[in-house]
Formats: structure tokens, sequence, C-alpha cells
């Protein structure tokens, strides 16, 4: 897995019963105790969810009808790469 993954606020499970973000949403490097942008995880009350790409979720924001809020700060850290195929037109060959 590449990129950073979430961090939320509430959750909601999908139609296949995989934990989804959901709430105030944020970008999470694994292994650090806070967020892309600087909130730590236990005081904000965020939740991990190192299964799911923030690339995933800003994606999965677009197409559910769950109430998903990106946070704006998170999405600038992450950089613009909300489409993982040019994302991976991007990648330099090896
Ligand atoms: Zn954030």
């Amino acid at each position: 897995m590449t990129g950073p993954a979430v961090a939320a606020s509430s959750r909601w499970v999908d139609e296949e019963g995989v934990r989804e973000p959901g709430g105030s949403v944020h970008a999470w490097q694994r292994g650090t105790n806070q967020t892309l942008c600087g909130v730590p995880l236990h005081k904000a009350g965020l939740e991990r969810f190192p299964h799911v790409l923030w690339i995933d979720a800003r994606w999965l924001a677009d197409t559910t009808e769950e109430r998903m809020v990106l946070c704006h700060r998170c999405t600038a850290a992450a950089g613009d790469r909300g489409d993982r195929r040019r994302w991976t037109r991007h990648r330099p060959r090896p």
C-alpha cells in the first residue's frame, strides 16, 4: 500500500462489511499519532483506518451518500492525487 491512509471522526460499513471513514476525514500517515495537517488523533477523537488509502477516501467521498467531509489542509498536504490513474501515469518508468 502506498500513500497516506485515513483518520476520521466517525465510521460506516459498506455493503461488503468493510469499515469506512465518515464525518470529518483526514489523511493520516501510518506510524504517526497525528493527521497530515497536524491534528493529534487522540485529542481530536479521530479513528484510524489503516486499510483505507487517502486517495481511495477521496474517490469514496465523491461516490458515497454517506457524509464525508475531507479536510482541505490534508488535501493540500497530500497533493492533488485524487485520480489514481492520473497518479499512476505520473510515476516514473523503471
Ligand atoms: Zn486534516
